[in-house]
């Protein structure tokens, strides 16, 4: 800090010296004023040459405390120079002139604090050489230098307290600065480890999906034929227990089902393929596992398209997976009740074409209270309820299907009144009219 601005004060320090020389000439001596200014520009100069060298010079941290030693010493010798007027270095002719070499020191003194506060030492190492000899002096000289004295020595004194106050206020002011940079680079290298520690935990768990689901599906299935050997050859006492291990199974697999996908989609290798889709190619499938989730608690199940509603676009295997997520939690938290899909357009601005389409999903189940719906699409929230509990889960589904809709582009609402029932809305881009949709092959019951 000090060195840079000091090429500013040095030039300050030799036009000032210049112009003082030149108009105190004619009331000094002329030899002593020449020779005083030639002092002060060879210091400056000096002072010049070392601001140079430790400009252009590759430094080592260690090398501070030299650094700084030098230009305090040069700074000393500055204030020392500018202190000999205080002395009587010039000689004047008229008594009145002494005046003025208190001044000096004194306005030196203000313009010294804004250059040399950073280094309290040299700061101190300027001002007592350039002030004392005036101090001295005019301490026994007659009124009104006497009062002079004692208000230059007053200014020296409240001057370096306030270049120490300073000082200590900039450096905590530098060192909280390199404490905030030092944080920002930690934060940053905790969270590239973070985020390399999370990926590399998703493609391990994608990469085991087929080597859990490979067990876990030989598991069902040989439990589903023991269970049809058992019921043919009349073994009732087993028919329980085999029933147990095929639905336990079934849950495993769900469950590692949801956390495969989490991680696959963590891992940014759950591809989706973006493009514009048929509405009811999308609704065929949905709409069969609809009917099979809403038979479990006998719940009615509906499907609703509005006209209109066309084509959207989406990647259709991901908006299933949606839509079936959704289902199958109106379904597993109803009882007796009514599902609805209902599929509407949003009107764009002109009322006309489609900006986006509606898959609301509805249910007449317990609801959501309302402080848990912020939080329903986080990873692992669960409503701590009685019929929640009941019907097990995993926290997983809600989370599945936001970053699935993140995707796709789309975006979720969902809206409840306990004890009347809830509605998911995903609200999918549609595509331009113009846009022919892929073609699918397919056949759609009616509700
Ligand atoms: P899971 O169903 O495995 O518990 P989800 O992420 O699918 O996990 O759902 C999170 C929570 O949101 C559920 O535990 C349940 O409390 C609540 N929830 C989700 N859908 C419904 C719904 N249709 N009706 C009532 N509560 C719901």
């Amino acid at each position: 800090m000090l060195y840079g601005t000091a090429p500013y004060s040095l030039a300050a320090n030799a036009i000032a010296a210049i112009l003082l020389s030149v108009t105190a000439d004619p009331w000094v001596s002329h030899t002593r004023n020449v020779l005083w200014l030639c002092t002060l520009l060879v210091v400056c100069g000096g002072r010049g040459v070392l601001v140079w060298a430790f400009l252009r010079v590759p430094r080592q941290p260690e090398e501070a405390g030299r650094w700084s030693l030098y230009f305090l010493m040069g700074a000393s010798l500055t204030g020392a120079v500018w202190g000999a007027l205080g002395a009587g270095a010039l000689q004047p002719i008229a008594p009145w002139l002494m005046l003025h070499e208190g001044m000096l020191p004194t306005a030196l003194l203000g313009a010294a604090m804004a250059a040399l506060y950073p280094h309290t030492p040299t700061f101190v190492a300027f001002v007592l050489p350039l002030t004392i000899p005036f101090v001295l002096r005019a301490s026994v000289a007659p009124e009104p230098l006497r009062q002079g004295a004692v208000t230059v020595a007053v200014a020296v004194v409240a001057a370096i307290v306030g270049a120490r106050k300073l000082c200590a206020a900039t450096k905590a002011n530098i060192l909280l600065k390199l404490e905030a940079a030092a944080l920002a680079v930690q934060y940053q290298q905790a969270k590239e480890a973070a985020e390399t520690a999370s990926r590399t935990k998703s493609a391990f768990l994608a990469n085991m999906g087929h080597e859990l689901r490979t067990p876990l599906n030989a598991i069902i299935g040989y439990s589903e034929l023991l269970r049809e050997v058992a019921a043919d050859e009349q073994l009732t006492q087993f028919s329980t227990d085999l029933a147990h291990i095929e639905h336990s199974g079934k849950q495993l697999l769900a469950l590692i089902g949801d956390v495969l996908d989490l991680a696959k989609i963590e891992a940014k290798r759950f591809d989706v393929a973006i493009e514009p889709i048929e509405t009811a190619y999308v609704l065929e499938a949905v709409t069969t596992s609809g009917r099979a989730f809403a038979k479990t608690r006998e719940n009615r199940f509906t499907v609703t398209v509005a006209p209109g509603v066309g084509v959207v676009l989406a990647d259709p295997k991901a908006l299933r997976q949606i839509l079936v997520n959704l289902i199958s939690n109106a379904c597993k938290f109803t009882d007796h009740g009514e599902i609805r899909l209902t599929v509407s357009p949003e009107p764009h601005g002109n009322g006309h074409s489609p900006r986006r389409v509606c898959f609301a999903v509805s249910d007449t189940g317990p609801g959501i209270p309302r402080e848990h719906l912020p939080l329903i699409f986080d990873d692992f929230h669960m409503v701590d309820s009685s019929s929640t509990r009941r019907n097990g889960g995993t926290g997983l589904g809600l989370a599945i299907v936001r970053r699935l809709a993140d995707l796709l582009g789309a975006t979720l609402d969902v809206e409840s009144e306990p004890g009347r029932g809830s509605t998911f809305c995903v609200y999918v881009p549609a595509a331009e009219p113009s846009r022919a949709a892929r073609t699918h092959e397919y056949a759609m019951e009616a509700p």
